[in-house]
């Protein structure tokens, strides 16, 4: 039952996750209002764009790799779609990813990749260095060999923010630049929600999608509450000759056992990333964590020495206690769940937005979300 006046749906927090379900649910006949003081700015701002399912498999679980790999097969379609009905190309690539070994340690840790790739039945071949620098002339002659990972993509994660907030404008979804200060109900069903003017919203759903903090917006039963905590990332954005690119495609490598990843966009754009530190809620930039990431980088690619720095930031991913996104219903009536993407909001998007229409329209999970429920927590 809507109250005459007010939105379907209100979905709290506009990053990546908020505004692809406000866009998708509104393509669906839903009134929805997204509230967010500063849309568009968390951790989807940072994120360097990577889809990829695949080079992430050895760090998470194969239920999780499996999300990954379905949301990666709707990101053509996505792409196509919040490009037609906005107007702005979010810069899908699918020139795919390669991983390379800097010393020999690297190089055995990377054979064990490939072999947990095998064992997943996932598509990567094993390179030598001197296929590895023809992939990508300007390597380091040091590095030790690499694996070829077609199925890794990326997106301009920035382009894609206007291109999701465009498509939802065009679709009347209202945004109000509001912060979230509770959530109102008996604790069994949620009937409210407090803006930071005192307004109060009254949808018939609402969405929590406030990335990192999701576990913190005020009146939430214990019940329905995301285990959701911060891990600050930290990344790195250079600037070089659109014409004359260092890379070619993404590359991640491992240092001496650290990881760095470069991902080139066609605008001559580099993107460095990226540290993983659990920090509460401190997001300031560790001049040792910068530092780290570009001598790694300059490490694998010595030509980025050359390169302008441009920007150093940090954010915030939603991490979960297994690193999973926690999707959909809840105990409480009326409040739903799209949160915990940690290091794949930008992955993950298109099925979240799936999945969560899917769930406002009264029909049950897509069978991949299904174990991603906030049931599993118990
Ligand atoms: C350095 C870094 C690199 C990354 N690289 C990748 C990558 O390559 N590929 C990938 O798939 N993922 C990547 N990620 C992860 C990805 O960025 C996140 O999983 C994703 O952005 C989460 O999206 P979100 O919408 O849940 O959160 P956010 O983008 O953080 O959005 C949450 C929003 O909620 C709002 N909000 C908070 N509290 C309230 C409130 N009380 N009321 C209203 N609004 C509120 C905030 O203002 C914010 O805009 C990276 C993350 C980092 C930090």
């Amino acid at each position: 039952v809507t109250p005459s006046g007010s939105a379907d749906v209100v979905i709290v927090g506009g990053g990546v996750i908020g505004l692809s379900i406000a866009w998708r649910a509104a393509e669906a006949g839903f009134r929805v209002t997204v509230c967010d003081p500063d849309p568009g700015r968390g951790a989807s701002w940072v994120a360097a764009g990577m889809l990829a399912p695949v080079t992430e498999a050895a760090v998470v679980e194969a239920a999780l790799t499996s999300l990954g790999l379905v949301s990666a097969r709707m990101w053509p379609t996505f792409a196509a779609e919040v490009e037609a009905a906005s107007g702005i190309d979010p810069c899908l690539r699918t020139d795919g990813t390669l991983v390379v070994a800097f010393d020999s340690d690297d190089r055995r840790a990377l054979e064990e990749l490939l072999a947990v790739h095998r064992a997943l039945g996932l598509s990567s071949e094993w390179l030598s260095p001197v296929e590895c620098r023809r992939l990508e002339p300007l390597l380091s002659p040091r590095v030790r060999g690499g694996v070829a990972v077609a199925g890794d993509w990326q997106v301009d994660n920035r382009a894609l923010l206007g291109a999701l907030v465009g498509a939802g404008h065009n679709r009347n979804v209202e945004m109000r630049r509001k912060a979230v200060v509770c959530l109102r109900g008996d604790g069994t069903r949620i009937d409210g929600v407090e803006l930071d003017d005192g307004e109060v919203l009254r949808p018939a759903v609402v969405v929590l999608a406030a990335g990192a903090w999701s576990g913190q917006v005020g009146g939430v039963p214990p019940s329905a509450r995301p285990p959701v905590r911060p891990v600050r990332g930290e990344i790195i954005r250079l600037s070089g000759p659109a014409d004359d690119p260092v890379l070619l495609r993404t590359v991640r490598a491992s240092v001496q056992g650290r990881s760095v990843y470069l991902v080139p966009r066609r605008n001559g754009e580099v993107v460095v990333g990226a540290s993983m530190q659990e920090a509460g809620f401190a997001s300031t930039v560790r001049a040792g964590a910068i530092s780290e990431l570009l001598g790694d980088a300059i490490a694998v690619v010595p030509a980025v020495a050359e390169l302008d720095l441009v920007e150093t930031t940090a954010r915030l991913r939603p991490g979960t206690p297994d690193n999973g996104p926690i999707l959909g219903p809840t105990p409480v009536d009326g409040l739903l769940l799209a949160t915990g993407h940690h290091r794949n909001g930008i992955l993950l998007a298109p099925l979240t937005a799936l999945a969560l229409v899917a769930v406002l329209r009264g029909e049950s999970l897509p069978v991949e979300a299904k174990a991603f429920t906030l049931e599993r927590f118990g």
